[in-house]
């Protein structure tokens, strides 16, 4: 059986690489899809591992050679998902993740309708706030961009198939798997919201 492919998407800050990681740990069938970028490295990320990190002209390259399954523009740099990698893993049985924006993940839907659309968010603005302040890895200006995003991307929660409301860690990491098991083991489509 071919995977399922699954867009999370979500405010900046909201916890949907935690909650990524803790998936993948837990559900053996799922796969990530690595993404690229024009954005530079924060410390500790690995090139090939959390991005295939490119300048804006290998990007363009990219681009014109048609690789991107979507791409967009986010906060001043781009970002897309490679789609020749993506289609090995579907067609290996696995599901894949892709942890995208807004823009790529409408892109997605209206490319691919069988898509599991899952949508992460922190229960209020100020908590998103917090988080990404905690974080540390952006420049107040990006900050800034960034939560102002997130007001947009916390309207368009409706156009999702899941919500998670990632307050309790616990409890979300839980909800986060059990949405992820039932989509990559082909769970019943009866259940879905
Ligand atoms: P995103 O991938 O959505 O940008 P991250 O997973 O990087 O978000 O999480 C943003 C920050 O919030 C991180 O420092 C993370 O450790 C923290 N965080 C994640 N989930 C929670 C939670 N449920 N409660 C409090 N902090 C959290
Ligand atoms: P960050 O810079 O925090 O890693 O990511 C910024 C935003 O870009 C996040 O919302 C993340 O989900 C999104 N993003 C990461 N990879 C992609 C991608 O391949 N395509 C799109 N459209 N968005 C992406």
């Amino acid at each position: 059986m071919r995977g399922r492919l699954i867009v999370v998407s979500g405010p900046s800050g909201a916890g949907k690489s935690t909650l990524i990681r803790a998936a993948l740990d837990a559900v053996p069938q799922l796969a990530y899809s690595v993404s690229a970028t024009t954005r530079a490295p924060r410390p500790g990320e690995v090139d090939g591992r959390d991005y295939v990190f490119l300048s804006r002209e290998e990007f363009e390259r990219w681009i014109a050679e048609d690789r991107f399954l979507e791409w967009a523009e986010y906060s001043g740099n781009l970002y897309g998902t490679p789609e020749q990698k993506v289609e090995e893993f579907l067609d290996g049985g696995r599901s894949v993740i892709l942890e995208i924006e807004l823009q790529g993940a409408r892109q997605v839907r209206a490319k691919r309708p069988d898509a599991a659309m899952v949508f992460v968010r922190a229960p209020s603005l100020d908590e998103t706030r917090r988080r990404l302040s905690g974080r540390a890895t952006e420049t107040e200006e990006a900050m800034k961009t960034r939560l102002a995003t997130a007001v947009e991307e916390v309207a368009a929660r409706d156009e999702f198939d899941y919500e998670v409301v990632n307050g309790d860690r616990e409890r979300a990491r839980r909800e986060m798997i059990e949405i992820m098991e039932s989509i990559a083991t082909g769970g019943n489509d009866a259940a879905r919201p």
